[in-house]
């Protein structure tokens, strides 16, 4: 599906401000060389506080839509886990129920609060001080920036939202409201499952629109996803990749395959 226009009137209808909570401060992975790069923005992924234990603090991918989810006196904010700076939080942060589809959430006029009406797996802006989310266990959050226009975008892609389009339609979002060209976006695929370790039957291969081998193959997601963002425009040399896999690396992530409940929360927003 394409973007939701210019106007995504469904973050306009109801907020949650968040309490007078204690922050509590997470381990974050930031997008490597952006800090340097786009000093105008944040974007990084959370690990588990504690990578041992299925604790979800940050919710589930699929978790609660309802606005009361959000406020569970037992979650912290995400204003106060990811802080823009010291005493400074983020005037929004925005996530939605995840359903692996492609359908992109245009932010240009976000009140206060934490946003989780509906479902999506894409969020575009050039808010200042709108943080966009998405959860994450194996499957890709894909980080991007415009630097000439100063937006951002983040989707969350798995092989069905990567088959969907997920990552086209973001990129067709950006354009349509914020005139961004592919050819001026720097992209990253951050913590995901690796090719090594994620096989997957030939339907997936068919429905990426990937060779289709007659029996089950590991797949590189991370590399699909590269292909199909240069197809759509963006220059090889402005797409990086992380090194790192939700199942086979150090441990510091939860991965949907290894049975973990949890998930990271990947993120990014404009500061200034
Ligand atoms: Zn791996």
């Amino acid at each position: 599906m394409a973007a939701q226009g210019t106007n995504a009137p469904v973050f306009g209808q109801q907020s949650v401000r968040s309490g007078p909570m204690s922050a509590r401060h997470f381990p974050i992975t930031p997008v490597p060389e952006w800090e340097t790069r786009f000093p105008w923005l944040r974007a990084g992924t959370t690990r588990p506080a504690d990578p041992q234990s299925d604790a979800n603090p940050l919710g589930s991918e699929t978790g609660p839509a309802t606005p009361d989810s959000v406020a569970d006196p037992g979650v912290p904010p995400l204003q106060d886990m990811l802080p823009l700076t010291a005493g400074r939080p983020w005037r929004s942060v925005v996530r939605n129920r995840q359903v692996h589809g492609s359908l992109t959430l245009a932010h240009v006029d976000v009140a206060a609060g934490a946003w989780e009406v509906g479902e999506a797996d894409g969020h575009v802006t050039r808010l200042a001080g709108v943080l966009l989310t998405v959860t994450i266990a194996d499957c890709v959050p894909v980080f991007v920036a415009d630097p000439v226009r100063r937006a951002v975008g983040l989707f969350h892609a798995g092989w069905r939202g990567t088959a969907a389009g997920v990552v086209e339609s973001g990129m067709a979002a950006l354009g349509a409201t914020f005139g961004t060209r592919p050819g001026d976006l720097t992209v990253h695929l951050g913590p995901a499952i690796c090719g090594a370790c994620y096989e997957v039957g030939p339907e997936v291969f068919r429905a990426i629109g990937e060779p289709t081998p007659a029996t089950p193959r590991p797949i590189d997601l991370r590399g699909v996803i590269k292909r199909r963002a240069t197809r759509s425009g963006v220059r090889p040399e402005q797409v990086s990749v992380s090194g790192e896999c939700t199942l086979c690396g150090d441990g510091r992530y939860f991965s949907h395959r290894r049975g973990d409940a949890g998930r990271q929360r990947s993120f990014i927003g404009v500061v200034a």
